[in-house]
């Protein structure tokens, strides 16, 4: 059961046809019993499969399976192995200080040096406007967790109990903790386990292909857009709205660029109603669309930023939190009164986190990531945009090194292809064939490769997305 079929009857759950070898499934005589994980965005037949994919070691942009399969990784982890697969310094940086001081915490005003210098480096780093304080987690779903506590505690403290409602748009991805999920506009983060919280409001998803009406242009999207926002925060009372969440670029949702105009419109509707904006770069700090922050690119202020997985490539766990401040000033006064800020992890700057992320934004300075990815991002982009001639591709889109495909029947964003058919995940079993790995949601693709990808890389990679493509076509056609 489970290989690859070459028809559109399928019989079973599309995502099956994700593996690329045949999925063998639990019986009574081959005795498998499943691993023992509870995996993460994993269905249960996945994890009674004798094939998971099984990564066993990476080198620069490529990973090995445990039969010794090479792939190009062209999501780079999940959206973070920005320096591949075995920057050395990064395996020092750890070791020398797993050898020195492999834990000490951050509470009650002790600390370690490298958590000092690695805040004081994302302060200097970050450009879009001064920020104040730097607050450490080992996640980005903690670094947004930690945000809407944050804005409580600072809305207490300024005496604005009731202000304290949030804002996310359909489709975005804040994480999976009760709070990030909540935030997160994709239904299956929602779906049983009784989410979003009350707290939590949802606004348009600013996707201009999928949802702008006929002959809107991407301005007047955006300015609609804005309006429905307003609307909402007027219907809700602004009295009651805390803060706005927003990815720079939408990743797991789907790679959505903000369209025109966006974020110039929704920070005036914000800043109307005195509502904070929190910026979340998990995926766009660091790079990923050619510029430091996704912040810099679309000219966004905010009060708050999340930031996480390039900030250590993803060697070691770790989070942060950017602090405006006139909200550290006030975190700081109320605190003074109760005693205590009393908020944080065991590993709040994991000293050996911290290292390595330090170790991580001196490379990026250093080799001037930002200039190399803007080298490779053009041909990345229209190399993969050349594909958008494709009966089966909606749309193709993208900002520097991140990149989404849509695929539809038509050509048209309103022809869905039957769920049942599974394209996204032919198009992704295609890709591991040819030894590329993919995201894949629904008939929504998604690459974002390591920034320190060659030329040459690029290539393979455009050349196996065009082979998976052809695959693809061929298969439903
Ligand atoms: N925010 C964004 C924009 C993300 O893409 C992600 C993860 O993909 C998160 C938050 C959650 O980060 P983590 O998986 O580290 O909790």
């Amino acid at each position: 059961a489970g290989s690859l079929q070459g028809t559109h009857n399928f019989s079973e759950a599309p995502a099956r046809y994700y593996s690329s070898e045949p999925s063998l499934q639990e019986t009574e005589e081959n005795g498998f019993k499943g691993h023992s994980m509870l995996a993460p965005f994993t269905a249960g037949w996945q994890s009674t499969d004798l094939h998971p994919l099984v990564i066993e070691r990476s080198e620069g942009s490529y990973v090995y399976d445990i039969n010794g399969k090479k792939y190009i990784d062209a999501l780079a982890g999940l959206w973070c192995t920005a320096l591949g697969g075995n920057e050395p310094r990064l395996v020092k940086a750890a070791t020398d200080q797993l050898n020195k001081l492999p834990f000490y915490h951050s509470f009650w005003n002790r600390t370690t040096k490298p958590s000092l210098d690695l805040a004081n480096e994302i302060l200097s780093m970050f450009t879009a406007r001064q920020m104040g304080k730097v607050f450490f987690t080992n996640s980005g779903s903690e670094a947004n967790d930690s945000q809407v506590k944050l804005v409580w505690y600072y809305n207490n403290a300024l005496g604005r109990p009731n202000k304290k409602k949030f804002i996310a748009r359909s489709k975005s991805y804040h994480g999976s903790t009760l709070i990030a999920a909540s935030l997160s506009g994709l239904p299956a983060l929602h779906q049983k386990f009784d989410l979003p919280a009350p707290f939590v409001l949802h606004t348009d998803c600013p996707h201009y292909w999928r949802f702008h009406l006929p002959d809107e242009t991407e301005e007047e999207f955006s300015t609609r857009l804005a309006n429905n926002l307003e609307n909402l925060i007027l219907k809700e009372g602004p009295d009651t709205i805390a803060a706005f969440i927003a990815e720079p670029v939408m990743g797991a949702g789907g790679v959505i660029l903000p369209p025109k105009t966006y974020f110039e419109k929704i920070q005036a509707v914000l800043k109307k109603y005195d509502i904070l904006l929190i910026a979340d770069e998990v995926i766009t700090a660091f790079g990923r669309l050619g510029t430091m922050f996704g912040c810099d690119m679309y000219n966004i202020k905010p009060d708050l930023v999340s930031t996480a997985k390039a900030l250590s490539s993803a060697y070691m766990p770790i989070g942060a939190i950017l602090v405006s401040p006139e909200i550290t000033d006030v975190i700081y006064s109320q605190s003074n009164k109760l005693g205590s800020f009393a908020h944080g992890f065991t590993y709040s700057g994991h000293p050996v986190s911290c290292a390595v992320a330090l170790e991580t934004l001196k490379i990026y300075n250093e080799r001037n990531i930002i200039e190399h990815v803007n080298k490779i991002a053009p041909r990345f982009q229209e190399g993969i945009k050349a594909f958008s001639g494709s009966p089966i591709v909606g749309e193709i889109r993208g900002q520097g090194l991140i990149l989404g495909t849509e695929f539809v029947n038509n050509k048209s964003p309103n022809d869905l292809f039957p769920s049942d058919w599974g394209v996204g995940s032919i198009f992704g079993a295609e890709c591991e064939k040819r030894g590329m790995l993919i995201r894949v949601a629904g008939d929504s693709i998604m690459l974002s490769p390591p920034l320190i990808m060659t030329p040459e890389e690029v290539e393979e990679i455009i050349s196996k997305f065009g082979h998976a493509l052809n695959a693809t076509e061929e298969r439903i056609a």
